[in-house]
């Protein structure tokens, strides 16, 4: 068997020891004569896994405890709808700050929640363009941002996985102040991969496939007061505050989805914890980012220098039949996932926790001699 270099944006690799740990424990989980699959989520098995997967985030993150972690269903989309039903009001306003695909995404929820409940929409942009033109290239500093006063909550996209924009924990792009409202972020793609203040935000949101397990499963870190304040004239089950009461058990919850991310979150914990594994993931993007910088005449990134993204890292090439015949050829040497977005074209290495320094300098190595061949 050889693995690929996996440089897939989401679903993405996975860290080969979580996998190989499923695989040894397919068949017979901790003795237990079955797979973890077939246990009831109602067993004491299946509950140790559960326990552990939302005791490590708390452990990896320094999560308080006024903050409840939740796993939920239906990916970081189900949670675009799910923020806005639960914290929109009536006569209030709903404000998003966009910097990429995924901040319209949300927003386009948003709206339609918005419309149903009486409530105001306000949006701040980045993008320039419009249609098939319209392009994204950098996150505001704080000082840009103008938070509604009163505002139900403002959302934002911490790292827009398309574009590879990224918001950084301090500095001259740090996350938005917000003071009394709370600070709403999809961190999908930005998720568990360094430390960051959870009581900056209300509520951060993240689909498991990009960084730490399979797709489908979300993580939820919540306020217990914005959870408690949350409607409650939805249904339930897109209620906060139902699974913050039933510790992520008011329905079945995605058992096996589970269990990955509990292995993959004893990987980072294995690895020393995030400020190390932070550690690891800048010296993969600043790898990269010198290739690009120090091939100006032949790699052009679309991103403010500010702005870029340690997850994402985005590039053009001067003709796209190059870009073609990088992938082409990249891919002979056992590199995947290279190609941009179909929305923006172009190259994107997605550089999350599992992909390798060993792998990165392989495609920086490829990048330089690529260049040096034109
Ligand atoms: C991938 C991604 C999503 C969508 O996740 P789904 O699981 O497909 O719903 C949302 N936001 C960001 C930032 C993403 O990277």
């Amino acid at each position: 068997m050889s693995r690929k270099i996996n440089f897939n944006a989401g679903p993405a690799a996975l860290p080969l020891p979580a996998l190989e740990r499923a695989r040894d424990e397919l068949l017979d989980f901790a003795g237990s004569g079955m797979s973890v699959m077939e246990h009831s989520h109602r067993g004491r098995e299946y509950e140790g896994v559960h326990d552990e997967a939302i005791a490590l985030v708390r452990e990896l993150l320094g999560v308080p405890s006024s903050y409840e972690v939740l796993l939920m269903q239906g990916g970081a989309t189900a949670l675009f709808a799910e923020v806005a039903m639960n914290f929109i009001e009536r006569g209030k306003t709903a404000q998003y700050l966009i910097t990429g695909a995924w901040g319209e995404k949300a927003l386009g929820e948003g709206k339609i929640v918005s419309a149903m409940f009486g409530a105001d929409v306000a949006v701040q942009s980045t993008g320039t363009g419009e249609g098939k033109e319209k392009s994204y290239t950098r996150v505001p500093p704080p000082s840009e941002v103008k938070v509604v006063p009163g505002a139900a909550y403002l959302h934002i996209t911490s790292n827009e996985t398309i574009h590879g924009v990224q918001f950084n924990v301090d500095g001259s792009r740090a996350f938005p102040d917000t003071g009394a409202v709370p600070l709403v972020a999809d961190m999908s793609s930005d998720f568990l991969w360094r430390p960051f203040d959870v009581t900056k935000f209300g509520l951060v949101y993240a689909g498991a496939q990009k960084n730490i397990g399979p797709a489908g499963l979300v993580v939820v870190v919540v306020s217990k007061e914005l959870a408690e304040r949350g409607r409650k004239d939805i249904p339930k089950i897109f209620q906060f505050r139902t699974h913050a009461e039933n510790k992520s058990l008011y329905n079945t919850p995605p058992t096996f989805g589970v269990y990955m991310v509990r292995n993959v979150l004893a990987c980072l914990k294995a690895q020393g914890g995030l400020a190390k594994v932070e550690e690891a993931n800048r010296k993969k993007a600043a790898r990269l980012y010198s290739v690009i910088d120090r091939n100006a005449a032949f790699y052009r990134s679309p991103v403010e220098k500010e702005s870029r993204s340690v997850m994402n890292v985005v590039f053009r090439l001067p003709a796209e039949a190059l870009e073609e015949q990088f992938i082409a050829d990249a891919k002979k040497r056992g590199m995947v996932g290279l190609k941009g977005h179909r929305s923006v074209g172009g190259i994107r290495a997605s550089i999350y926790n599992a992909a390798s320094y060993e792998w990165v300098d392989t495609l920086a190595a490829f990048m330089e001699e690529f260049a040096r061949g034109k």
